[in-house]
């Protein structure tokens, strides 16, 4: 049954959702009894109150998270076991589809056709590609001398901390839930503020699948107030973070003042795509060009926010895109199926986009359509698909992450010079090329400094495709069988034979 738009609004309205922390098996209120609201950024109404979590409550989670890895009830069940909860919980995801959908688009305003279509098929898969590799890694044995015998084991790290943002609350948390699980380690994992209710709906579902408690914990509350306590955790082995670059630079700070624990940071970006001269089929580019800045209302990490566009098609490409995004991403009510842009997460995001609209204005980019809150949208976030011309690579608007739906043109002159302004920034997440010509392709590939290349494509992949970033947009690697050695380590086994 295809559920409408009246449908949607009546399950919000009878929506009960979890707002109790889980900790050890169970659902708890915070030590302190203190909530904290979540709001809808489509209506600024208060979607629930949600326990607000303190260090206290994270020692809480931490001491049973540590309890149970060391008692071996996941990081030493037998791995077709292990193999069999995640595939069950990944099942449960599935069959809640409607449940998560409404959750996170409730909470942070994402289209529910995009939470249907996208994130949670992306979070089951991903959950299901590391299910099917628990027992398919394997250790090694060396070539030494022949009077010893050395083998090297790949083991979990213990406790892992996992910190994720609002733009993807579900998704994010499963891209790293997966491989932490997979590893056999034990979690606590810290939604964002804006975002709390669908990692709740996860813990439950991951005991339901059969799950030890213990193993999945969540805290829900604010970044000062568990997430930092959390990083700064002399019994957490490793931080997950995807977020800020500011917060992720001060996870690092955080471990190198508490235990030296792992961080591994998924970060922001300024992804550049290059639309060449050459390009084949300039419409596909265009409309893909328009999704990949303005879907999930431009606050993706991979946003494609820097259009970079050979000068003899510089006014073709314009027009094409202009033409598409008057119709593709226009913002409306996220539970309405057929809305393809929501509002922003929150006022102060709204806030944050529209003044980068102001200082783009004041550095001197032309304004080439949106820039202002759409009419009869003023309850919401809401802020227009919005189109800088004539940009200025050294723009504020071109180097700082906005995470909203603003997008700049760049005029280049050939590929090199392509590269050159592509890469003169802080961020190295992603980026695309449109060309027919093979060699330009491969080249742009090796020397963009980017962790994920596009070529005539963007946003594409699956759970064996890494992400992660170049330079400040992190060091870590999600989906793909690296996520999963970054939350295992190495232990050398030397066995004398003389
Ligand atoms: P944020 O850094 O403000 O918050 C992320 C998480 O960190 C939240 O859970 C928050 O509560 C927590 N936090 C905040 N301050 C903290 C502190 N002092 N100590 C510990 N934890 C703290 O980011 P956001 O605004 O929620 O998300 C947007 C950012 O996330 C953007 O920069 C975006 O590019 C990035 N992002 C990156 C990826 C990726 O894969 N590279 C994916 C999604 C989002």
């Amino acid at each position: 049954m295809t559920l409408t738009r009246d449908d949607w609004k009546a399950r919000a309205a009878a929506l009960k959702p979890e707002t109790r922390m889980f900790i050890d098996g169970e659902f708890v209120d915070a030590l302190s009894g203190a909530t904290f609201p979540t709001i809808n950024p489509a209506t600024g109404e208060v979607v629930a109150e949600v326990a607000r979590g303190t260090a206290a409550d994270v020692d809480r989670a931490v001491a049973s998270a540590k309890r149970a890895f060391r008692d071996g009830r996941w990081s030493r069940l037998d791995p077709r076991d292990r193999m069999t909860v995640l595939s069950r919980f990944a099942d449960l995801i599935e069959a809640n589809a409607e449940s998560f959908a409404l959750l996170d688009t409730l909470d942070m305003g994402k289209p529910i056709s995009d939470m249907l279509n996208i994130d949670v098929p992306g979070s089951v898969s991903n959950i299901r590609f590391f299910a099917e590799v628990v027992d398919k890694t394997e250790g090694a044995v060396t070539n030494t001398t022949a009077s010893a015998l050395h083998y090297i084991l790949r083991q979990p790290l213990g406790v892992c901390g996992i910190v994720v943002p609002w733009n993807y609350p579900l998704m994010m948390a499963a891209w790293k839930l997966g491989p932490a699980l997979a590893a056999g380690n034990s979690v606590v994992l810290k939604p964002a503020e804006q975002s709390p209710l669908s990692a709740l709906l996860l813990a439950k579902l991951f005991m339901e699948a059969g799950g030890p408690a213990g193993i999945l914990n969540v805290v829900t509350g604010f970044g000062e107030e568990t997430g930092k306590p959390l990083a700064l955790h002399m019994d957490v082995d490793k931080i997950g973070f995807t977020g800020s670059g500011e917060v992720g630079k001060l996870m690092l700070i955080y471990a190198g003042q508490s235990n030296m624990k792992r961080v591994t940071n998924e970060c922001g970006g300024k992804s550049p795509q290059v639309i060449l001269a050459d390009c084949e089929d300039l419409d596909t580019a265009a409309a893909t060009a328009v999704s990949a800045i303005y879907g999930n209302q431009g606050e993706v990490c991979s946003a494609g926010s820097r259009l970079l566009v050979e000068r003899p098609i510089y006014d073709a490409f314009i027009e094409k895109f202009t033409e598409v995004a008057k119709t593709a991403h226009q913002p409306g009510d996220p539970l309405d199926p057929a809305t393809t842009m929501g509002p922003l997460v929150t006022p102060e995001q709204q806030d944050r986009v529209l003044r980068y609209i102001d200082i783009g204005q004041k550095e001197g980019a032309n304004l080439a359509f949106g820039g202002a809150v759409p009419a009869g949208l003023n309850a919401g976030c809401y802020v227009e698909p919005t189109l800088f011309t004539n940009v200025a690579n050294s723009m504020r608007i071109a180097q700082e992450e906005i995470f909203g739906p603003v997008a700049s043109v760049i005029p280049v002159d050939n590929v090199d010079h392509a590269i050159s302004v592509a890469n003169d920034t802080i961020y190295g997440l992603a980026a695309s090329i449109w060309t027919s010509n093979v060699k330009t392709a491969h080249r742009f590939a090796r020397d963009i400094e980017a962790g994920i290349v596009w070529v005539n494509a963007y946003e594409a992949g699956d759970a064996t495709t890494p992400w992660g970033g170049f330079k400040q947009s992190g060091n870590g690697r999600d989906k793909c069988l690296e996520a999963l050695s970054q939350y295992s380590q190495t232990k050398s086994v030397w066995i004398d034979l003389r």
